[in-house]
C-alpha cells in the first residue's frame, strides 16, 4: 500500500530480513531514541544519540494529519524502533495523546513495550482494538538490570501482564531475545513462562539473539567471561542472514522447541520472530501479538453494529 506524504507513520519495514513473518502494518515511533539501554538493542546503531530518548517534533499535529490519509482499520505498530514508554513518557504522555488519537481514527493498536508504565493507560486500552507486547527476557531482577539496565525490572513487567490481563487487554510476552549462557537455560525459561502464564498472558512469541557487531561488542564488555564464546557461536560457527549473525539452526531450534513446549503446556499461543520456523507457530497466529487487535476490532464493530440496529 503505497501512501504518499506520512511523515511520522511509517509502512512496517522488516529490514530486508527474509524471516520476518509479521502481518502488513504500519508503524508509530513517538520518541526518537531509548533510555532503556538494552545490550543487544537492534537500533541503537542506526540513529544518532539513540541513549536520549526525545519526542519527535510536533507529533500529534503530523499524526493526526497522517491518520487522516489512511484508510481504518489498519494495524499501527507503536513502536518498533524504540520504547514508546522510554523514561520520559511519564512526564510528557506524548504516547498516551498519540493511542488516543491512533483509536479515535479507527485504526488497530499494538503496544510493543519493556515497560510498566503502559498500565498507566489501561483506560484506553481496554475496550479498544488493541493489544499489548511485553517482553521479558529474564525473570532475574539482577541479570536484567546488566542488560536492559533502564527499563523496569522483570517483577514490575509480570505485575504489568498481571493488571492488563484483569482488565481484559491482551498480552503477548516477548522472551526475546534469549542469549547463549546468559538467559538460556531450560528450568529459568520454564519459570518464566509459567510466571507469565500465571500472569495472564496469551501468547508468547519467542527469538534467539541475532548479533551484530556493535551489540556482540556491548554484550563482550559486560560480560567478558563470554565474550570469546559468543564470538565463536556468533561469527565463526554461525551463519549470516539478512546483515545479522545466527546461530546454527540446530541450536536455535533448541531453544525454540523447549519454549514452545512449556508454552503449549500452558495453553498459551506460540510464536517465533524471524527464526525461519513458522510452521511451529500456533495456526492462525501473528507472530507480534496482533491477532488479538483484530479479533477485538471485529468484536467491537459487531457490538457497534448491533447498537446502531437497536431500537
Ligand atoms: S527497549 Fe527496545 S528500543 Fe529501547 S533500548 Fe531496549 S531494545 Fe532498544
Amino acid at each position: 500500500m503505497q501512501i504518499k506524504g506520512l511523515t511520522v507513520i511509517r509502512e512496517f519495514d522488516p529490514w530486508n530480513s527474509p524471516l520476518c513473518t509479521c502481518p502488513h502494518k504500519f508503524t508509530l515511533n513517538p520518541y526518537t531514541g531509548c533510555a532503556h539501554g538494552c545490550l543487544y538493542c537492534y537500533a541503537r546503531s542506526y540513529i544518532k544519540d539513540f541513549d536520549h530518548p526525545r519526542p519527535k517534533k510536533d507529533l500529534i499535529g503530523r499524526l493526526i494529519k497522517d491518520l487522516r490519509k489512511l484508510p481504518e482499520g489498519l494495524l499501527i505498530s507503536m513502536s518498533e524502533s524504540s520504547d514508546p514508554y522510554t523514561p520520559p513518557e511519564k512526564v510528557l504522555r506524548i504516547t498516551r495523546e498519540a493511542i488516543k488519537q491512533v483509536l479515535n481514527h479507527g485504526m488497530r493498536l499494538l503496544i510493543v513495550t519493556k515497560s510498566d508504565l503502559v498500565t498507566r493507560d489501561t483506560d484506553l486500552l481496554k475496550d479498544a482494538p488493541a493489544s499489548v507486547s511485553i517482553t521479558i527476557t529474564t525473570l532475574s531482577d539482577s541479570l536484567a538490570k546488566k542488560i536492559e539496565p533502564g527499563a523496569p525490572s522483570p517483577t514490575r513487567r509480570l505485575q504489568a501482564i498481571k493488571e492488563l490481563s484483569q482488565e481484559g487487554i491482551p498480552v503477548t510476552v516477548r522472551v526475546d531475545p534469549i542469549i547463549p549462557e546468559l538467559n538460556d537455560s531450560s528450568e529459568e525459561l520454564i519459570e518464566l513462562i509459567d510466571a507469565v502464564a500465571e500472569a495472564g498472558a496469551q501468547q508468547i512469541t519467542t527469538s534467539t539473539y541475532k548479533a551484530r557487531w556493535d551489540s556482540l561488542k556491548r554484550l563482550g564488555n559486560a560480560f567478558p567471561e563470554l565474550r570469546e564464546k559468543l564470538y565463536r557461536m556468533y561469527v565463526n560457527e554461525g551463519i549470516k542472514v539478512g546483515g545479522y549473525f545466527y546461530l546454527q539452526a540446530k541450536r536455535r531450534l533448541n531453544y525454540i522447541m523447549m519454549v514452545r513446549e512449556e508454552a503449549m503446556k500452558k495453553g498459551l499461543a506460540f510464536a517465533t520472530c524471524r527464526e525461519g520456523f513458522p510452521q511451529l507457530h500456533t495456526p492462525g497466529i501473528y507472530c507480534d501479538g496482533s491477532t488479538y487487535s483484530y479479533l477485538r476490532k471485529t468484536l467491537y464493530s459487531s457490538r457497534q453494529s448491533k447498537l446502531v440496529k437497536e431500537p
